[in-house]
């Protein structure tokens, strides 16, 4: 029925002055007679005028304008009607100069102001066909298989040192934004990041079985020497805690970790290192801690392994200062002489 409704009120004579003469688009005319732009197509086709090929009659001229000193190609943005240069439009093949006809700021506002619409059109399209394109996708690929394969590891070969770069470049200035980022993410869906750690550990035994085993072969002689190494210093040295002591102790740190919120995996550290061939097993310089924390410590000064980056992530400060000033005090000393006491027992520790 518009159509017949709207052919009445356009004569042919007047379409084709509005098309070929001032090159309006088909959706302009259907806003000036109030109608659908499928129905100034129709009436093109009937009337046998014809239509110009999409954005064909209106291609921005490309002009010669100065930049920054410099003369550059420009165009003429669609949305802002300014002047710009050639850089400052996103690339697209089909339009005049090989940019887009929208400037990158006019594409960026557009976006920012219809965000929500533009995200949920998106999903419900990509969600509405997904099943269909997938199926396409994957014909498509088990078709040109051999040439894809090909292409893709030309581009691979050709990128990849300068691809490389630009990751860790992106990475390294924007490495406090990602890691929030994924925290966040992890916190979100703990349950699942939980339930994947799983899966891959269960996945990943036999991978990583071998891979110690390996790893043993390799460093045999070090890792043995090491164990008996640590075994002679314990025995050397004085072992003096009782049972009730240790029990003591980890009452004093709510049967928790000494540095971090954890409750269970715990381990026995010793503050100054056994490896050391100082210190010892007594009250003093014995306390709980996180498997994973005891791991990071290993036989490096508690003092400069305090200092490290990684470890402030891992260890509670507070709780830190309050095992020195704890530990201090059962060795009958000031914080730091306690400091100076350790540094010394570094300083002329076993080699
Ligand atoms: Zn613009």
């Amino acid at each position: 029925m518009a159509n017949i409704k709207v052919q009445n009120k356009i004569s042919k004579e007047e379409l084709s002055e509005l098309c070929l003469v001032q090159h309006k688009s088909m959706r302009e005319i259907a806003k000036m007679f109030d109608c659908n732009h499928t129905t100034i197509g129709d009436l093109l086709k009937r009337y046998g005028i014809p239509s110009r090929p999409p954005g064909g009659a209106r291609k921005a001229q490309i002009v010669q304008i100065e930049h920054d000193g410099q003369m550059v190609e420009a165009k003429r943005c669609t949305v802002c009607n300014e002047v710009k240069p050639l850089e400052d439009f996103n690339v697209g093949r089909k339009s005049s100069g090989g940019r887009q006809p929208k400037c990158k700021e006019c594409r960026k506002r557009h976006y920012e102001d219809n965000r929500t619409h533009i995200n949920n059109k998106s999903m419900t399209n990509y969600y509405k066909n997904h099943e269909e394109n997938k199926l396409k996708r994957r014909l498509y690929y088990s078709k040109h298989k051999i040439q894809l394969r090909k292409q893709q590891k030309e581009y691979y070969l050709l990128n990849h040192e300068k691809n490389l770069l630009a990751n860790r470049h992106y990475y390294h200035t924007n490495k406090d934004t990602i890691l929030q980022k994924e925290r966040l993410k992890r916190m979100e869906n703990i349950e699942y990041y939980r339930e994947q750690d799983r899966k891959r550990y269960v996945r990943r035994k036999e991978q990583r079985s071998i891979y110690h085993q390996k790893y043993y072969e390799m460093n045999k002689a070090t890792i043995k020497l090491n164990s008996k190494k640590r075994k002679t210093s314990l025995k050397s040295l004085p072992f003096t805690l009782t049972e009730q002591q240790w029990d003591q102790i980890q009452s004093d740190f709510n049967y928790g970790c000494a540095l971090s919120k954890h409750h269970s995996n715990l381990n026995m550290e010793h503050f100054i290192p056994v490896s050391w061939g100082h210190g010892g097993t007594y009250v003093g310089n014995v306390y709980p801690v996180h498997w994973k924390i005891n791991h990071s410590k290993s036989d490096t000064n508690p003092f400069v392994w305090i200092e490290r980056k990684d470890v402030k992530e891992l260890v509670d400060m507070d709780k830190w200062h309050r095992l020195i000033s704890y530990l201090a005090e059962h060795n009958h000393l000031s914080v730091d002489k306690f400091r100076d006491f350790v540094t010394w027992c570094e300083k002329t520790r076993e080699q």
